[in-house]
């Protein structure tokens, strides 16, 4: 039964990502009714991988989606870095026995469809929750004990309150913080993801695997229960374009992967069409929340994907908010303030951290040889400690 919170109205919901469904999800097992709004004509996830940290399946077991996010997914045995010029084995790092001994969940890779559709599944078999796309958002007025928000086509929406999960480039952000762009991180990622047959069977690992190179890193592991090959391939470049989806030129690529091991050429060879993303993010920032209106995921904290994070703070975040609003229904302005109180020195810690790790995965000379000497001599429960403010949390 549908609980009330000072209004009968719904949560709105702007965007469909997995951000927006997990917050629709999570909202809706704590009884509160949401209705979401996707700009696109179908709810999808573009053609890529994604890493699942051992945090995100913390929250996910809480909201009882774990097993069905792991039953399409990949569990790598380890993490390994190389370096991408001489082949050395920089890092070696077992992910399955001592490290869910150590974290008490699992580390996994999955693609971004199957995710997003476990999520939108979630979603579909909730009645609490209304599903609408082609639905883009506007602008969006707060009246003080409810919201309403104006859609594209000139609708308008009436809501108890508004969660702008509107990702990197959100118009919900604009009017909360008004922070202008995001930042260019001059860094631009090809993605493709192969069929296990068109893989080079000598090459086929399970791990995850990162070349680090000068300027440049290659990254690639199995996805869906190792049916599919995902590479993504990064490098410093000032080409800008907005969106997820354009198409990367081959030969922008091969310039910067020149010299590299026959290992990372062999497989770069293999790719028919790359998808670029051109790599942005913000500084972090504590307000994310105005009255009735708040921001989750990229929206409210965009950070590199060097970590392999922004989904997994995204479900942090639709859990914690959840929460929030639960122990305080009549009162939603203080529940989100509640909530980006929780939230914002982890996130915000991520969205520095993230870039640091770039800067580490791209290091060249002098910086290269002291990165590896720092690391390479780690045993696994010394890298395990490194990372346990992050895979330890939320
Ligand atoms: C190369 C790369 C690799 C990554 N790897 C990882 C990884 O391994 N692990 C990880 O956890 N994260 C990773 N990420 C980050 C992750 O992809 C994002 O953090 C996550 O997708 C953010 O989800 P979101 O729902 O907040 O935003 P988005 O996925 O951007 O979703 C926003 C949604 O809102 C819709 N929308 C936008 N504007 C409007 C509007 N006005 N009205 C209605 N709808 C609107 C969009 O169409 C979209 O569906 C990676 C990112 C990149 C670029």
């Amino acid at each position: 039964m549908a609980r009330t919170n000072g209004t009968s109205a719904p949560f709105l919901v702007s965007g469909g990502g997995i951000g927006g469904l997990i917050a629709a999800y999570a909202l809706a097992r704590q009884g509160f009714p949401v209705r979401v709004f996707e700009q696109s004509p179908e709810f999808r996830e573009v053609g890529a991988g994604i890493q699942l940290g051992p945090n995100i399946f913390r929250v996910l077991e809480k909201i009882g989606l774990k097993d069905a996010v792991l039953a399409d997914a990949h569990r790598p045995p380890a993490q390994e870095m190389r370096d991408a010029l001489t082949g050395k084995l920089i890092t070696h790092i077992p992910l399955d026995g001592a490290f869910i001994e150590r974290f008490g969940q699992p580390y996994a890779v999955t693609h971004r469809a199957d995710i997003h559709g476990t999520f939108l599944q979630a979603c579909q078999g909730s009645n609490l929750i209304t599903l609408e796309t082609s639905r883009r958002v506007d602008g969006f007025e707060d009246h003080g004990d409810h919201v309403t928000v104006t859609l594209e086509n000139g609708e308008r929406a009436q809501g108890c309150a508004l969660i702008g999960c509107d990702g990197m480039w959100s118009k919900i952000r604009e009017r909360i913080v008004g922070d202008g762009k995001p930042r260019v991180s001059g860094h631009i990622a090809y993605r493709a993801v192969l069929k296990r047959s068109e893989v080079p069977a000598d090459l086929w690992r399970p791990d995850v695997v990162l070349w680090a190179g000068p300027r440049t890193h290659f990254v690639h592991y199995p996805l869906r229960r190792g049916e599919l090959y995902n590479l993504v391939a990064v490098f410093h470049s000032d080409h800008y374009e907005e969106g997820w989806n354009a198409e990367g030129s081959k030969d922008l690529l091969w310039k910067h992967f020149q010299g590299q091991r026959p290992e990372v050429l062999r497989m770069l060879e293999r790719i028919e069409t790359w998808r670029l993303w051109v790599l942005c993010d913000r500084e972090p920032v504590k307000d994310w929340s105005q009255g009735r209106v708040t921001l989750l995921g990229d929206a409210a904290h965009p950070m590199l994907q060097y970590l392999a994070q922004g989904a997994c703070m995204a479900t942090e975040d639709a859990v914690v908010l959840a929460e929030k609003v639960a122990t305080t229904p009549h009162d939603l302005p203080g529940a989100f303030k509640a909530y980006q109180q929780a939230r914002y020195l982890r996130t915000g810690r991520t969205q520095i951290m993230a870039r640091v790790y770039g800067e580490f995965y791209h290091a060249r000379g002098v910086t290269a040889e002291l990165r590896d000497m720092a690391i390479s001599g780690r045993t696994t429960q010394q890298s395990y400690d490194g990372i346990a403010w992050l895979y330890g949390g939320p």
